[in-house]
């Protein structure tokens, strides 16, 4: 239930064809936390994963991106969308992002509950068709 999911920060970054650098000036944090990261002595952090999430969606969809719709693509009710304060706020890109979201029903509270769920999410795989690089336990 706690299996951690932590995002492979080089592998997101060499898919955006970015030096360290260039990714830590992008993600507004020092060089040496991307190495710290990349080494993993360190985790990255919500923070910094979201953010790595969020420019590899803009890398694959541009300008598209906030076309996208999550209410849209796993079918919500019309009562879910007057009970959901992502549909409200028409921000259904970027519902995997903002913790604390109903999401059929479910509080997903923090990032870890977010991970969870929206990985495994239909919506969240039309966003990211390759799927999101993970670091394995014990590698
Ligand atoms: S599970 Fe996550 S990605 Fe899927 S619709 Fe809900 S908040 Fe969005």
């Amino acid at each position: 239930m706690n299996s951690e999911l932590i995002i492979d920060l080089k592998v997101i970054r060499k898919d955006l064809d970015l030096n360290q650098s260039e990714l830590a000036a992008l993600i507004g944090v020092s060089e040496r936390t991307i190495q710290s990261c990349e080494q993993g002595w360190r985790n990255p952090g919500q923070s910094v994963e979201k953010a790595a999430l969020l420019l590899m969606m803009a890398r694959r969809h541009g300008a598209d991106l906030e076309k996208h719709r999550c209410w849209d693509s796993i079918n919500c009710t019309d009562e879910e969308r007057a009970n959901c304060l992502v549909h409200q706020s028409h921000l259904g890109h970027v519902c995997w992002l903002l913790s604390g979201n109903l999401c059929r029903s479910r509080n997903l509270r923090t990032w870890d509950d977010k991970k969870q769920a929206c990985f495994e999410c239909t919506f969240f795989q039309e966003l990211l068709p390759d799927g999101v690089p993970l670091l394995t336990p014990d590698a």
